[in-house]
C-alpha cells in the first residue's frame, strides 16, 4: 500500500502535538510540518526569561491523559529548585519540550520538518496537491492547517509611519532594540501582549522609559489567584445565556471565589460555549467578551504586581480610550485618542508604538497568501461570527457550499468561533488528540 502523507501547515504547538498524537496511535505515514518562521511559533520562541507560561506547569502537558508531562520532562531535566505543578516557567522551555517530543520521530523520518511557506491547496484525485512558495508541491492524503493567530490588524494611521516607530507585529521581535533612554512608549491595548511588552520594557521604565497603554475599558488582566476550579454542571445540553448567568451569579453569592468559579467555566468553555444558540452566542460577544477575556487569561500574580507597581511609581499609565489615529511629525509619533464617556479629543507624543490589540480575528481579510487562495478556491468559508474558519467542532473545515472540504482540517486559533476557546495548550491537545484519532480512521479507511 501507498505510504500515507500528512501535510500540517504550520509547525507550531498544533502541528506538533497532532504530530505526536498520530504517532501514539501507531500511524507510520510520513507527517510533513512546514513552516514559514523556524521554531515552533511565536509563543514559544521568546528568550526573556520574564515571558512565562499564563497556565502552570502541571497542566501543560501534551495529552489529555498526562497533564504532568512537561512538569515532569522540566524535572528530569535535573532543574533546582525543582519546578512544582503551580509554577509558571519561561516560556523558552516550553518550545524546548515541543522539540523534545517529536525529536525521536524527526530522527527516523516518521515527521520532517520543512521551512518553507505554503500558499495553495488544490483538490486532485482524492489527495491534495499542497504548493509551496518555494515553487515545489507536495501531494497529500489529507492536510491540517495549523497556522495560528494572525497579526493584529493595522493601527489606524500605521501605514504611513517609519517602521521603527510602530511596531506591529511584537510577538517577533525585542522591544529593548527599539526604544532610547527616556522615550515614551505607546501600547495599544491592555491585554497579553501588553503584558509581555511592559515586562520587558520594565527595567527600563524604573530608568527613565514612560509606558503608557490604553484600551476602549482600560482593564488589565486579572492576576491567577487561586488555581482550583469549581466543578460546573454542563448536563443541560441546551443553556441559555441566561441561565448560566443565573448559575454563575448562584455561586459567587453563595461565597464561592470567582477565580474558582472561572477555573471552572474555562475547563467548560468549549462544551458550554458549542451548546449555545447563535443568539446566544452572538450576545455573549457583544456583551461579555471584554469581561471573559480579562478573567479567562490571567496572569502570575507576580507579573500582576510588577505592573502595579510601575503604576503606582508613575512609570506606566493605563488610559480607558480609544485610539483615532497615528501620525509621524520628524521622528515622533502623535496619537490621538478618545477617552471613553467623553467627547473630547487628547493627543500624546510618542516614540515608539507598540501594536497591542492582539490578533485578527477575520481570517477572510488576511492577506495571507494561503488564506487568500483557500477562501478564493471556496475550500474554506469564514465562521458566521466573524471569528476564525467555519467547521465541525472536531476540526473538519467547511467549504464555501457550507460542505465539508474532504481531508482538510484545522486546530488552534482558527477555531475560536466553533469553540470560542482553542487557543492555550489544554485546549489545543484535547483537539490535537481528536483530530489525530479521525485522521487515523479516515486514512484507515
Ligand atoms: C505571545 C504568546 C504567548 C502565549 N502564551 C501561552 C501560554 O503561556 N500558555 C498557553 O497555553 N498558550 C499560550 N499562548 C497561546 C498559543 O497560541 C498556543 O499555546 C500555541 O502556541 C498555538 O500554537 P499553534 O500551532 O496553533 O499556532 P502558532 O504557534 O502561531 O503556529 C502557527 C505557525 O504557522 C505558521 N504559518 C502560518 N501560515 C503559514 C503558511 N501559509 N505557510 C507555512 N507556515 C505558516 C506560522 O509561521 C507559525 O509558526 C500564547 C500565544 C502567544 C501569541
Amino acid at each position: 500500500m501507498r505510504t500515507k502523507t500528512i501535510v500540517c501547515i504550520g509547525a507550531g504547538a498544533s502541528a506538533t502535538l497532532v504530530a505526536y498524537h498520530l504517532d501514539r496511535l501507531g500511524f507510520r505515514g510520513r507527517i510533513v510540518l512546514a513552516d514559514r518562521h523556524p521554531g515552533n511559533g511565536p509563543a514559544y520562541a521568546s528568550c526573556d526569561h520574564r515571558h512565562v507560561l499564563n497556565v502552570p506547569a502541571g497542566n501543560m502537558g501534551a495529552a489529555t491523559d498526562d497533564p504532568g508531562g512537561f512538569l515532569h520532562w522540566l524535572n528530569h531535566l535535573g532543574i533546582d529548585p525543582p519546578v512544582v505543578a503551580a509554577d509558571f516557567v519561561p516560556r523558552q522551555l516550553y518550545g524546548l519540550y515541543l522539540d523534545a517530543l517529536i525529536e525521536p520521530l524527526r530522527a527516523d523520518g516518521r515527521v520532517i520538518r520543512v521551512r518553507v511557506g505554503v500558499c495553495g491547496l488544490t483538490r486532485e484525485e482524492k489527495r491534495w496537491r499542497v504548493d509551496l512558495e518555494r515553487g515545489a508541491a507536495i501531494q497529500a492524503d489529507a492536510v491540517v492547517l495549523a497556522i495560528g493567530n494572525l497579526p493584529p490588524r493595522m493601527l489606524p494611521g500605521a501605514e504611513l509611519i517609519d517602521e521603527r516607530l510602530v511596531v506591529n507585529d511584537p510577538w517577533r521581535c525585542r522591544l529593548e532594540d527599539f526604544i532610547r533612554p527616556h522615550s515614551r512608549v505607546l501600547f495599544v491595548g491592555t491585554g497579553l501582549t501588553m503584558v509581555d511588552g511592559v515586562l520587558s520594557l520594565a527595567p527600563a521604565a524604573r530608568n527613565g522609559v514612560h509606558l503608557t497603554a490604553l484600551s476602549r475599558h482600560g482593564r488589565l488582566p486579572l492576576p491567577w489567584g487561586t488555581q482550583e476550579a469549581l466543578d460546573f454542571d454542563t448536563s443541560d445540553t441546551a443553556p441559555s445565556l441566561r441561565s448560566l448567568l443565573r448559575q454563575l451569579r448562584l455561586r459567587v453569592a453563595a461565597g464561592e471565589s470567582w477565580e474558582r468559579v472561572m477555573n471552572g467555566l474555562r475547563v467548560k468553555a468549549q462544551t458550554l460555549w458549542t451548546h449555545l444558540s447563535p443568539a446566544d452566542q452572538a450576545r455573549f460577544l457583544r456583551h461579555g467578551r471584554a469581561f471573559w477575556a480579562i478573567h479567562r487569561h490571567r496572569i502570575p500574580d507576580q507579573n500582576h504586581a510588577t505592573l502595579r507597581q510601575l503604576q503606582q511609581a508613575g512609570q506606566l499609565e493605563i488610559l480607558p480610550a480609544r485610539l483615532e489615529r497615528l501620525r509621524q511629525v520628524g521622528n515622533r509619533v502623535e496619537a490621538r485618542w478618545c477617552r471613553r464617556g467623553q467627547a473630547s479629543r487628547e493627543e500624546g507624543w510618542f516614540d515608539l508604538v507598540v501594536n497591542a490589540t492582539g490578533p485578527e480575528a477575520h481570517y477572510e481579510r488576511s492577506r495571507d497568501p494561503l488564506l487568500r487562495q483557500l477562501f478564493a478556491a471556496g475550500h474554506v468559508r469564514a465562521h458566521p461570527l466573524g471569528m476564525g474558519l467555519d467547521a465541525t467542532p472536531a476540526g473538519a473545515l467547511r467549504g464555501a457550499n457550507g460542505a465539508i472540504s474532504p481531508g482538510l482540517h484545522s486546530l488552534g486559533a482558527p477555531m475560536q468561533g466553533v469553540l470560542l476557546e482553542c487557543t492555550a495548550i489544554p485546549d489545543i491537545r484535547r483537539a490535537a488528540e481528536r483530530l489525530a484519532g479521525a485522521l487515523w480512521q479516515d486514512l484507515q479507511a
